[in-house]
């Protein structure tokens, strides 16, 4: 189990195994924020919330973009699609080792217009 969580501490994240991956998107919402996204499903990830974090949409609408509404680190991104297997987590929130050890891929998200994560 990996535990991570933002600078404060009001949203932590439990992972089921440590992200082998990590991808550098650099859409126009990555770029910016500069997070290095681990894939997981649902299934493999808690989150606690001590207080409701900040949600954002855009575009397409079908991902919601999660960070702490105290220190506004970047923590997650669900599908709108509860039946979508998959979500992205903030590996920047994990233990350096944990980031140090996965791979970083680098995706080309501003070629593919809306951000497909
Ligand atoms: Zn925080």
């Amino acid at each position: 189990m990996v535990e991570g969580r933002c600078h404060c501490g009001k949203v932590r994240i439990e992972l089921d195994t440590a992200p082998e991956e990590v991808k550098s998107c650099n859409c126009s919402i990555c770029r910016r924020n500069g997070t290095l996204w681990a894939y997981y499903s649902p299934k493999q990830v808690r989150i606690t919330e001590a207080a409701p974090t900040h949600t954002y949409q855009w575009g397409d609408r079908d991902l919601t973009l999660h960070r702490c509404s105290d220190c506004g680190c970047v923590t997650h991104w669900r599908a709108v699609d509860p039946t979508y297997d998959r979500m992205g987590v903030s590996a920047r929130l994990l233990a350096p080792e944990v980031l140090a050890a996965a791979r970083v891929i680098q995706f080309d998200g501003a070629s593919m217009g809306t951000p497909t994560f």
